[in-house]
């Protein structure tokens, strides 16, 4: 087995006694995490590309699940838990899952196929044997499919193949040396690439130890800084944003840090700054689910001096930059991001259509994001081809919001825009015109978006307007909306 599945009994030969993950006061050993695998592999009752679902926040059943899909050559899917139930459901048809994994607290009720509830999930790793599974994997063969919106609405699913991981971990290590003692604090959760690929993954390769939190909780985060010394931290801006605004802030022990890694969304100057002036310093990142996702990176010794960009692209892989006209952008001249490598992935499951769309034969991928290089190649995140909005290091894709909210028996137009948020960098605002004749209050509008949308999608403002704009052929302008009504 050449997969990620092998990991924890590679570790566990190198370092049994060494404490893997730690979860509520729980240790978990890399012996403990290679026998659990093994375990768990041996009672799951699914084989090679069988699809195993796993909705749940950060817990060592997650790890247990990911790595026993890779022991069988099986694919692992989580899910996002802040989806709501129609969303998920569509996930786990589309990926045609035969089990899923819940965790604490959730009954999957509304969710299709065979379930294994948090509560029966010690019973179920009793029931399976402790011996090494020997499952011929290759490298290439898919290990994770992570579920990642689109301009059409519709959630499509990134395959991503061990090597895709691998060379990401390897990526990561040339610009960030993390030791063997790395205590890593994980409280972004796995079910989003960058927790899982950027921690997750080099902590179990180099061997430190992941403290693996539910959710993000200022108060928790302080305390184990603190208290088990953390030495790596990933986080969206969003989560370093509220962590400075903290009372806690100004007395924290923040001593045991060593790198900070920062990504998903625009890092802010103003909080490069503020945590500068308390001597650390971001490890920032550009990546996508798609890239596995790092493509650019921004080290420590240029975090000042090219802070605002996202840095040049890692070791192995390439990025360009592509003007409308199909040409290299020249440095100062916008271009969309392109990123090739051997982390962009193999392509959309069971979506042909939509891979031929973003990659190109020789494996370009095109991001959708727009960038400009400096003169010596540090590329600046200006701007987005797509209409996606990024809230707190989630991704709302306003079609889908706009066509839940056009299920709506008063709404005969509507428009979702990001404003910007102090606190999440965006939020939605929704522009909506009612039927001639209609009455509905915004309230009532954005009750009709819950339970149907996760609550994050879900628009901070509502406006009803008279019309929106469109050009000739009738389509809606999305720019000249945000003009009028984007603040
Ligand atoms: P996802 O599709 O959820 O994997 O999120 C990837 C998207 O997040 C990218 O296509 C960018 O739009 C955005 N993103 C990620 N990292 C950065 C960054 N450092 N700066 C600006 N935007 C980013
Ligand atoms: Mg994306």
């Amino acid at each position: 087995n050449q997969g990620l599945g092998s990991w924890p009994a590679r570790r566990a030969r190198m370092t049994p006694g060494r404490v893997a993950l730690t979860c509520r006061g729980h240790d978990f050993t890399y012996g403990d995490l290679r026998e659990r695998t093994y375990r768990l592999a041996s009672a799951l009752g699914v084989g090679r590309g069988d699809r195993v679902a796993y909705l749940g926040p950060n817990h060592p059943a997650l790890v247990e699940t990911f790595f026993a899909a890779g022991l069988l050559g099986a694919v692992f899917v989580p899910l996002n838990t802040r989806l709501a139930t129609p969303e998920l459901r569509f996930i786990l048809e589309d990926a045609d899952a035969s089990v899923l994994l819940l965790g604490e607290g959730l009954d999957g009720q509304g969710l299709p196929g065979r379930h294994i509830l948090a509560a029966e999930y010690e019973d179920l790793l009793a029931s399976g044997a402790p011996e090494p599974i020997d499952e011929p994997v290759a490298q290439d063969d898919v290990c994770l499919i992570m579920y990642t919106s689109g301009t059409t609405g519709r959630p499509k699913g990134a395959m991503l193949t061990h090597a895709n991981l691998i060379w990401n971990t390897v990526n990561l290590l040339v610009d960030v040396p993390l030791a063997h003692d790395e205590v890593m604090l994980i409280s972004a959760p796995m079910f989003h690439i960058a927790a899982l690929a950027q921690t997750l993954i080099p902590a179990v390769l180099k061997g430190g130890r992941a403290i693996l939190e539910p959710s993000f909780d200022v108060e928790r985060t302080f305390d184990l800084i603190e208290a088990e010394r953390v030495t790596v931290m990933f986080g969206v801006p969003s989560m370093f944003n509220v962590l400075a605004q903290s009372p806690r802030w100004a007395k924290a022990d923040l001593s045991s840090l060593r790198h900070l890694l920062c990504g998903g969304a625009p890092v802010p100057l103003p909080l490069i700054s503020t945590y500068q002036e308390r001597g650390l310093t971001f490890l920032q990142g550009y990546g996508m689910t798609e890239t596995a996702p790092g493509a650019l990176f921004l080290g420590a010794e240029h975090s000042v001096d090219k802070a605002g960009t996202a840095g040049v692209p890692c070791f192995f892989s390439d990025v360009r930059l592509v003007t409308a006209g199909g040409v290299d952008a020249a440095p100062g001249e916008p271009g969309e991001v392109h990123v090739q490598g051997p982390n962009v992935m193999s392509g959309y499951w069971r979506r042909p259509e939509e891979s031929a769309k973003v990659l190109s034969p020789d494996g370009w991928f095109r991001s959708g994001d727009v960038g400009v290089a400096d003169e010596d190649g540090y590329v600046r995140i200006t701007d987005r081809l797509n209409d996606v909005i990024i809230s707190g290091g989630e991704n709302i894709y306003p079609a889908e919001v706009e066509s839940v909210l056009y299920s709506h028996p008063a709404v005969a137009e509507c428009a979702v825009i990001g404003v910007s948020d102090d606190q999440w960098g965006e939020v939605g605002k929704a522009l909506v015109v009612l039927r001639p004749g209609a009455t509905a209050e915004a309230e009532e509008l954005l009750k009709h978006l819950d339970g149907r949308l996760a609550r994050f999608k879900i628009p901070k403002h509502l406006e009803f307007v008279p019309e929106l704009p469109k050009n000739a052929a009738g389509k809606l302008l999305k720019a000249p909306l945000r003009k009028l009504y984007g603040s």
